[in-house]
């Protein structure tokens, strides 16, 4: 039903890893050539091996890294079709504690990397003549908020504000740029935090079940397919439902 992706070239940012690491995967097995980027270069070398994909260090705060990661994706493959930017960090710190420099770091990465990665591809995606951007946001800032993560769901709401003017701007080039928004995603960093809090965040979503990495990455196949060209400036929440309650009581009446 869809037009195959095979032979396209997906360039995932923060693919090395967590939901960065399952979009790649989606997209490797579509039979798209998919290139990770991400900072440590032993895991990203083993994500890539994992994957069949190729690996690119660069650090998407760094403008002339992001010039490279674009130049290298379209000098190995001949052109870039779609561009995730995906990598993102999360530090929990309350506001009462928060430095300016938690505050730049954040920015620095989730905001600046975001739109040094997007602007760095421009020229390739447009080239393609079907350009795919699709943006990793959360429900964290543009819907929720939860505290410890003031400064990160300001970057996370920022990115939609960059989002929307942005889709204004590259329509007139043929590229579409959307965003999911992941609710609770299963990912190593999630296992870190202990059986306790995961039981807690399964009972605060209606399907009980946190999402996978995979189920972040069909979104972004889908935005990336052909037949969703006419959809940009948009957004997906893949949560299990976990934006929707008023309350606990609505979650113990179900
Ligand atoms: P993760 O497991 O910590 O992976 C983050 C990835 O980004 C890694 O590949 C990391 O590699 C890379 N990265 C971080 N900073 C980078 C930089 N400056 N330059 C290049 N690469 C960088 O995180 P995750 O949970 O998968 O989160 C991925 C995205 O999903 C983030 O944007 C996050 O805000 C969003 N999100 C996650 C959840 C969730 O439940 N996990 C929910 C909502 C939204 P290196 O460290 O090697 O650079």
């Amino acid at each position: 039903m869809f037009t195959p992706l095979t032979g396209r070239t997906v360039l995932v940012t923060g693919g090395t890893k967590g939901i960065g690491k399952g979009i790649a995967g989606v997209f490797a097995r579509a039979g798209a050539d998919v290139v990770v980027v991400g900072r440590d270069r032993e895991r990203g070398e083993a994500a890539a091996g994992e994957l069949g994909a190729v690996y690119l260090a660069a650090d998407v705060s760094r403008a002339e890294d992001c010039e490279r990661m674009a130049a290298e994706t379209v000098e190995r493959f001949g052109g870039l079709d779609v561009l995730c930017a995906n990598a993102g960090v999360f530090p929990d710190t309350k506001l009462e504690d928060m430095t300016e420099a938690d505050i730049d770091a954040i920015f620095a990465t989730n905001v600046k990397g975001t739109m040094l990665s997007v602007k760095a591809c421009l020229p390739a995606l447009e080239r393609s003549g079907h350009g795919r951007v699709v943006l990793t946001s959360s429900i964290t800032g543009p819907v929720t908020g939860y505290p410890g993560w003031s400064h990160y769901g300001a970057t996370k709401a920022a990115q939609l504000g960059f989002l929307r003017t942005a889709a204004i701007e590259l329509a007139a080039k043929g590229i579409t740029i959307n965003a999911v928004m992941p609710g609770n995603i299963e990912t190593e960093g999630l296992d870190e935090l202990g059986p306790e809090y995961r039981q807690k965040m399964e009972s605060s979503i209606p399907q009980r079940k946190l999402g996978t990495v995979e189920d972040i990455g069909f979104a972004a196949l889908f935005l990336a397919t052909d037949e969703a060209g006419y959809i940009t400036g948009q957004t997906i929440v893949v949560d299990g439902g976990q934006v929707l309650p008023e309350s606990m009581m609505a979650l113990e009446a179900q």
